[in-house]
């Protein structure tokens, strides 16, 4: 339940979210009249304010707050209450005000924390592209948005040839070096709407929505002329053997589609290494099934 109210409110516009704490707020203060003082409601008071703790920026919130002890004094005049000294009716407000204006604080602080915890964990903390975890979890969307537009994608699967090498010759550290320079290289070349990801090791993977074999021929060429000139003007004793995938009808299974460019890098590991290996699949219902039509299949050095 919870679980639906809180899709249904991270999906709507700002402006929408601050409509509805007010209407909230609208109908806690009408109930408020209504049942006189004798009946406790402050609690009822928290929910507008921490709803837009929470989908609001601050400045809004800190509004909503001030909104919330306003509403509760005017309710407080209206509704008869009498202190031995006017003043008093203000103090109260403002005790009321403080207390909305730390719920605000703190409940900021705890989704900004939630957001940075959860964007570390979907992270690969050497490169900053995804990890492997969440590379699944994105690539289900991109493949459900690519088959629904009827739409290729290319999935190209990365291996540092002879990175274990570079470990013992020059040390872990130098090793993580390499690591950094290969997703730092990644990165600069991917779109906004690419995935790119380190799934482990020496191990990483690029996602290209609207890619078809062209798109794919000529990104991935690119990039491991890039990836080879990188080794090379370092003097590490590197290559990347790279297998792609190409997908005119994306696969209904993302496992599966990683396997498949992940069989193809094996096919030039065992081979040349150092190159690039594109080939086309045609998705079956449940698996994808190679075609001997459509595949198109050759090495790129
Ligand atoms: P191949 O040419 O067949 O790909 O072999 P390789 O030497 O590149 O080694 P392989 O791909 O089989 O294994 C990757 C190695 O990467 C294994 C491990 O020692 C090393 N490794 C894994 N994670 C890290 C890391 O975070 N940092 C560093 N520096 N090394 C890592
Ligand atoms: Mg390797």
């Amino acid at each position: 339940m919870l679980d639906h109210v809180h899709a249904l409110l991270s999906s709507q516009s700002a402006f929408r979210v601050g409509l509805l704490c007010a209407l909230i707020l609208l109908v806690i203060g009408v109930i408020d009249q209504l049942t006189g003082n004798e009946i406790a409601l402050a609690f009822f008071y928290l929910i507008p304010v921490g709803i837009a703790a929470w989908y609001l920026s601050p400045r809004a919130a800190f509004l909503m707050a001030l909104a919330a002890a306003i509403v509760w004094l005017l309710v407080d005049h209206t509704s008869g209450q009498s202190y031995s000294h006017p003043a008093i009716a203000f103090w109260n407000a403002l005790v009321r005000l403080s207390f909305f204006a730390l719920t605000v604080y703190l409940t900021s602080i705890i989704r900004k924390l939630l957001e940075t915890q959860t964007a570390l964990a979907q992270m690969d903390s050497l490169t900053g592209l995804h990890n492997a975890r969440s590379f699944g979890q994105e690539s289900v969307s991109v493949f459900d948005i690519s088959r629904r537009h009827g739409h290729s994608t290319a999935l190209g699967y990365i291996d540092i040839d002879g990175f274990k090498g570079v470990n013992d010759l020059f040390g872990h550290s130098a090793g993580d070096e390499i690591l950094k320079a290969v997703g730092c290289t990644l990165t600069k070349r991917l779109r906004v709407s690419d995935l790119g990801a380190r799934l482990g090791g020496d191990e990483f993977a690029i996602l290209l929505p609207e890619t078809s074999m062209l798109g794919a021929r000529s990104f991935f060429k690119d990039l491991h002329t890039a990836l080879v000139n990188l080794a090379g003007s370092n003097n590490w004793p590197i290559g990347f053997s790279v297998g792609v995938a190409v997908f005119p009808v994306p696969p209904l299974n993302p496992d599966e589609a990683i396997r498949l460019a992940d069989d193809l890098m094996y096919k030039v590991k065992r081979s040349e290494r150092n190159s690039v290996l594109f080939s086309e699949f045609d998705a079956g219902a449940e698996n994808n099934v190679k075609t001997g039509a459509r595949s198109d299949l050759f090495f790129e050095r």
